[in-house]
């Protein structure tokens, strides 16, 4: 049946827009997609706005789901509250009528031999002239039981039985652009491209790995024949972009790794270490040694340190930039909030008090002289290392010898602003840092451009922090538990959701800060944090808070990132069910870094199952890796990471959670194509290059 209505389209299409396009143009991937019958400049611009602008893209748009309108149910058998397909002929022609609102209602009853069936429609003045008495159709829709017992179907979609697709794909619409009209276009797109759809993969790959071809693949991911077609066009188009995403990420590494970086010739991380007021976990030390053998092989490191909140980072950045340092290169270290660059600034000017290393902060609210002073000092070398925010990225930053630069917690920073640090140097080593702890398969595929060292050891001495989830009805008990703890030169922390008053319910941090202040913590002294105040005030609180002028802190999130206080043990998280499962869990990493016991409470009336599975997680596991493995199963990596800041390409079909096999065996692939042609310059790698730069480019 399809097959005749592409043939029509077909000789419709070469009889009409055919006569538009150049002569012998047919379609390819590149053409426009206003070239698309009945598309035209505003559909156009609605198909730009999902992302959509060439033919090529519109295919690669996949639906959303299916109607399964190839199993038919008898009418007798048919379900009730299902989605079904019934095959029915119409008994009576369509009467309209009028409910008591006005709405316009048609009725008709259909038969399939095995039962009668009353069809409702509401709002659709075509329905009479479409269903015709005594004709044979099928319907799509739920049967529900009306107010008097009655078994009806309500407003079904229905279509000629000689002429329905057997499985129907169902889009993601955006405005006028309804699932029907895609559905439209996408048959025309393939039509005019039969025969003419390029392959991507090599063809030993398909055979190897048994995969359809392109063009069979995309015909049946969009009008399946049957199920067993619709999945194997997926397991290939899966394949296939699990395959691109993990040779650009290769492509990517080659061409870091191939930079000339400075070679750090000696290695005197042995002599800082020494320096530190702690014994390095083994897991720091391999982790320093890891770094330091990249930039000695004279090769670019692009380098990934992932470790749990309170591994201790720092102190391995701190001696991979000592390191640097000695050799006779600058560094330069990015974090998300000025909060934490001056908290790093601090920790670092202490740890190189006694080497002559000069470090210096650089944020947006560094006052425009001192700014000035900073810039000179970099440019003349006589600072060797710069922490600071975005700041240091901005095109009047220079250096006169950069050779290393580390990004701090760079889930919040894109791949672009990485990149954009990168150029400030004669290629500079990379080093990121991460607190995300995700699973080491993971890992290779996401930061697949990157090397990876893990910190997978706390510093030793550390107690677990005890977690509790109560309801409001037990905030005095917490005050009272908060204020014993302060009472014993302790400090502690409460956190809200919000700066400011909002209808939702929510505690916000400003009124909620008030309240303790002029109540419960009267005789105690108490401090605010949130991210509309001016970065001194910011800094200054924290200040107080690090030097324990202040013993309890209100503080929304900005806390969240990198804050390290030692004596802080006791932490209450308000409407903790607004907050994720890593959240939670960066959030409480900042207590607990010291000897004794730490508590984080979670104060929380939520009901539901997800806020309580969240909250259940956390109070029974302290281990980032076994949380981050939970959160990614609750939530998809999407989510988990954030992908568009993250930088990876959005899977159109692919997951990277569900699909480990495939993302395995396409990973072997990649490796083994790029040791063979690593600029894939070869012919049969001519249109993965092709695939891979159109995969990348939205990012
Ligand atoms: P994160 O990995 O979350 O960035 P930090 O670098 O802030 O962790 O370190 C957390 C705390 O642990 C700091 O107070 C730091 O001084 C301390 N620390 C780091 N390494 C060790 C160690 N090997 N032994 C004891 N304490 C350590
Ligand atoms: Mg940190």
């Amino acid at each position: 049946m399809r097959r005749r209505r592409t043939a029509c389209i077909l000789l419709y299409y070469f009889g009409t827009i055919g006569r538009r396009l150049p002569k012998k143009a047919m379609f390819n991937f590149d053409t426009r997609l206003q070239y698309l019958k009945g598309v035209g400049e505003t559909r156009a611009k609605q198909f730009a706005k999902l992302g959509l602008y060439s033919v090529g893209s519109l295919l690669r748009y996949y639906p959303l789901r299916y109607e399964d309108w190839s199993l038919v149910v008898p009418i007798y058998d048919a379900p009730l509250n299902e989605m079904c397909c019934i095959k029915a002929n119409v008994l009576s022609a369509p009467v309209e009528g009028r409910t008591k609102n006005n709405t316009l209602l048609c009725k008709t009853s259909v038969s399939d031999g095995s039962d009668i069936l009353n069809m409702v429609f509401f709002n659709n003045k075509y329905i009479s002239s479409s269903l015709k008495e005594g004709q044979e159709y099928l319907f799509f829709g739920k049967l529900t039981k009306n107010r008097h017992g009655v078994v009806e179907m309500l407003s079904p979609a229905f279509a000629p039985a000689r002429d329905a697709e057997k499985i129907r794909p169902i889009y993601r619409q955006s405005g006028t652009l309804n699932s029907k009209f895609i559905e439209r276009c996408v048959l025309l797109a393939l039509s005019g491209l039969k025969g003419n759809i390029p392959e991507t993969l090599p063809y030993d790959i398909i055979k190897k790995y048994r995969l359809p071809s392109l063009e069979a693949a995309l015909n049946n991911i969009h009008f399946p024949q049957d199920h067993a077609a619709l999945d194997a066009a997926k397991r290939r188009l899966v394949f296939e972009e699990l395959l691109l995403l993990q040779l650009g990420l290769l492509r990517m590494k080659n061409d870091n790794m191939s930079l000339d970086s400075p070679s750090i010739q000696n290695d005197f991380t042995g002599e800082f270490l020494d320096l530190l007021p702690f014994k390095p976990t083994r897991a720091q030390i391999r982790c320093v040694a890891e770094a330091v053998s990249d930039m000695k092989k004279g090769r670019s490191m692009s380098r990934l340190l992932s470790g749990d909140v309170g591994s201790g980072k720092t102190a391995v950045a701190a001696a991979i930039m000592y390191s640097v340092c000695k050799n006779g290169f600058q560094c330069a270290m990015m974090v998300p909030t000025e909060v934490l660059a001056a908290q790093h600034f601090a920790t670092l000017t202490k740890m190189y008090d006694t080497t002559g290393i000069c470090v210096e902060p650089l944020t947006g609210s560094t006052p425009a002289k001192e700014k000035r002073r900073i810039k000179d000092a970099l440019i003349n070398g006589n600072c060797h290392i710069v922490v600071g925010t975005h700041a240091i990225i901005q095109s009047d930053v220079s250096f006169s010898n950069l050779g290393l630069v580390i990004t701090d917690e760079q889930h919040r920073f894109g791949v672009a602003q990485r990149a954009a640090l990168g150029v400030k140097g004669k290629s500079p080593h990379m080093l990121v840092m991460s607190a995300t702890p995700i699973p080491r398969t993971l890992a290779m595929v996401v930061y697949g451009d990157l090397d990876v060292s893990l910190l997978d050891e706390m510093p030793v001495g550390r107690v677990p922090v005890k977690t509790y989830q109560v309801t409001t009805a037990y905030r005095n008990r917490i005050y009272a538990f908060i204020k014993k703890h302060i009472d014993k030169g302790r400090q502690a922390f409460v956190i809200c959701p919000l700066v400011e008053e909002s209808k939702s319910g929510l505690v916000p941090a400003v009124q909620y800060f008030e309240f303790l202040r002029d109540t419960h913590f009267k005789k105690y002294k108490i401090g605010l944090l949130h991210g509309q105040m001016k970065s001194g005030e910011k800094y200054a609180v924290m200040s107080d808070f690090s030097s324990g002028k202040i013993s309890l802190l209100v503080s929304t999130i900005v806390i969240e990132v990198g804050i390290d206080l030692p004596n802080a043990n006791v932490m209450l998280i308000e409407n903790a069910e607004r907050f994720g499962l890593s959240q939670l869990h960066q959030l409480r990493g900042r207590i607990g870094r010291g000897s004794e016991q730490s508590f984080c409470i979670l104060v929380s009336d939520a009901q539901s199952s997800d806020a309580l599975e969240r909250f259940d997680i956390l109070c029974k596991n302290t281990d980032g890796f076994a949380i981050a493995d939970k959160d990614l199963q609750m939530r998809g990596p999407g989510d988990f990471f954030g992908n568009r800041q993250h930088g990876l390409p959005e899977m159109q079909i692919a997951s990277l959670m569900t699909d480990s096999k495939a993302l395995l065996e396409a990973g072997k692939v990649a490796k083994e194509i790029i040791k063979a042609d690593p600029l894939l310059k070869e012919n049969e790698h001519k249109n993965l290059l092709l695939e891979i730069e159109r995969l990348f480019s939205a990012i």
